[in-house]
């Protein structure tokens, strides 16, 4: 039995097998076995393998393009049952004791060189083909697929990290937990275990080995260990937390229907955030109240192209019609930093955090920006949607935001498109900047929700997907509060409505303060409604805002 220790970001314990996430990354690392006999059985079952996929080939290629044409599979399958290849690469495993794929990779190496070297043209030839048959058996042996992650049981998924763009292909039905070498408590992977809620672990380092792989696990999301291998008391004393733990999830069933209010009295918007049209249902069970994020960059993510129009307009109509009239804010596409697509064909940057991102990208590539506007309207007929543009920094922005939907609406009018004109419009409150001119930009929007991910990265001066920052990461920072309760000020002092989007909004130890600074709206992860719901139904701020604030202030 192993232990290993990283930082739990959510909590719950997960019990199954380890599978690492794989990546083609094209290297193929040389690693020391100690089972070498278990490791030839490796290759040997790669291989076989490898020999039914080419048999299958064959004969798809026979019916397709004639048995001349088809003959290549089978001298594939020959030149993998050719016996000095074969020979070559267990005498490698064994006399080096190294892993499987990198004894194929250098075998084929070797072998291809030599043929290229020969003079006869057919010999020449096959040096291509030795390369191809060695190439099939690594990606054999590595299970590297389309979605990275290989397996037909639910599993705890284990990697470096993970970008944004990899877990939206994720088969999330699959994922018991995720456990990462780096990460952040911010960083994406983090935020989807919540949305998912499963426990998960980040930042265990190099000793969370791939040699860990297919081992049976513990993870315990809330004090951050993964026991590898554990023993029989163990286990039996994890299946009993895990059952205390459903249970306890069990109870907080009953504030179902219940309201968000506080002992003296304030009541709050309790939402829930998401990332895609598929997490409704976590918000509908978890009783939310209604959508207060919809990270809409999601649906750009999942697809090979810009949806289109009609695609967006479909999604957000669905979520606007599923929520039945309760809000649905949903925030205009915050790409860039660490949500990267493609084809957007974004330039390298040195420094992405501060870059092309979010507002900046909509305001220079303006119709992508009025395609979504128009998607957002146009569904905004269909239920309560909200529109929530990120990384504000100026009021010059929110001016031109808002002629820009003016200019949209107006389209919409001359096609006799129905829309809500009443249509709350606001912005995200996540840069010293916006805290700072709050008061302006309060005159201008119907709410503010204060994005505390990027609000702490930028006013910390902290990257939230640094893991080797994590020691630097003070999320209850008095910096990051004050200008949570400027902000909270301005909104007030101009009649609107603030929110917290960012994962702050779920940490109880700041849930008396938030009362105290009288914010409205708390916007989580779904599987955090209900205790936060618990945790205000318990909570007086009533005479003692001064006494708590005093800290702040
Ligand atoms: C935030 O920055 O707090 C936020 C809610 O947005 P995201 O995490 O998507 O950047
Ligand atoms: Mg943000």
């Amino acid at each position: 039995m192993i232990t290993l220790q990283g930082k739990g970001v959510f909590g719950g314990i997960a019990i199954g097998e380890i599978a690492f996430y794989k990546r083609d990354s094209g290297v193929i690392q040389r690693r020391k076995v100690e089972d070498t006999d278990a490791e030839v059985q490796r290759f040997e079952d790669a291989k076989a393998e490898a020999i039914r996929e080419l048999g299958e080939l064959y004969d798809k290629a026979v019916s397709e393009v004639g048995e001349s044409n088809a003959m290549l599979f089978q001298t594939h399958q020959f030149m993998l049952e050719d016996l000095d290849y074969v020979e070559a690469i267990t005498n490698m495993i064994k006399t080096q004791s190294i892993n499987a794929e990198y004894a194929v990779s250098a075998t084929g190496d070797n072998f291809s060189q030599m043929f290229a070297a020969m003079d006869d043209d057919y010999m020449r030839e096959r040096a291509a083909d030795v390369k191809d048959i060695s190439a099939r058996v690594v990606k054999i042996l590595s299970g590297v697929s389309e979605n990275g992650l290989v397996t037909d049981k639910p599993v705890i998924l284990a990697a470096d990290d993970l970008a944004p763009s990899e877990t939206v292909q994720l088969n999330k039905d699959m994922v018991l937990s995720f456990v990462t070498q780096g990460g952040s408590t911010n960083s994406h992977t983090a935020i989807l275990a919540r949305t998912m809620n499963i426990p998960a672990i980040i930042g265990i380092g190099t000793a969370l080995d791939e040699k860990y792989e297919g081992k049976q696990a513990i993870v315990d999301g809330q004090s951050g260990s993964l026991i590898i291998d554990p023993d029989e008391a163990t286990m039996a004393v994890y299946v009993k937390k895990k059952e205390e733990h459903m249970e306890k999830q069990r109870l907080l069933q009953q504030l179902k229907g219940k309201e968000t209010v506080s002992l003296d009295g304030k009541k709050v918007k309790l939402y829930a955030n998401i990332g895609n049209a598929s997490d409704i249902g976590a918000v509908i069970q978890n009783d939310a109240a209604g959508i207060g994020l919809f990270r809409s960059e999601f649906l750009y993510l999942e697809n090979s192209d810009f949806p289109s129009e009609e695609e967006q307009f479909k999604v957000y109509k669905y979520v606007a019609e599923t929520l039945a009239g309760k809000q649905v804010i949903i925030r205009t596409l915050d790409i860039g930093a660490d949500k990267q697509i493609d084809y957007f064909n974004l330039p390298h940057e040195e420094n992405p955090a501060m870059g092309y991102r979010a507002i900046r990208i909509c305001l220079t590539q303006k119709e992508i920006f009025r395609t979504q506007l128009r998607a957002l309207l146009r569904a905004s007929a269909f239920g309560n949607i909200a529109i929530m543009f990120p990384m504000i920094i100026a009021l010059e922005e929110v001016l031109e935001i808002k002629r820009i939907v003016k200019s949209v609406m107006a389209e919409l009018d001359e096609s006799g498109i129905p829309y809500n004109k009443e249509i709350q419009l606001g912005i995200m409150i996540e840069t010293p900047a916006a805290a700072m001119i709050s008061d302006d930009l309060a005159k201008e929007v119907d709410f503010f929700s204060v994005g505390t991910n990027d609000l702490t990265q930028y006013t910390t001066a902290v990257d939230r997907q640094n893991a080797n920052l994590e020691n630097f990461y003070y999320p209850h920072h008095k910096a990051i509060l004050r200008l949570i309760k400027m902000a909270a000020d301005n909104a007030h002092k101009n009649g609107i409505w603030i929110g917290i989007c960012g994962e702050l909004g779920a940490d109880m130890e700041l849930t008396e303060t938030f009362l105290a600074m009288g914010i409205d709206e708390l916007s989580v992860s779904p599987a955090c409604v209900l205790p936060l719901r618990q945790k205000i139904r318990e909570t007086s701020v009533k005479d003692r805002q001064e006494e708590i604030l005093k800290d702040v202030l």
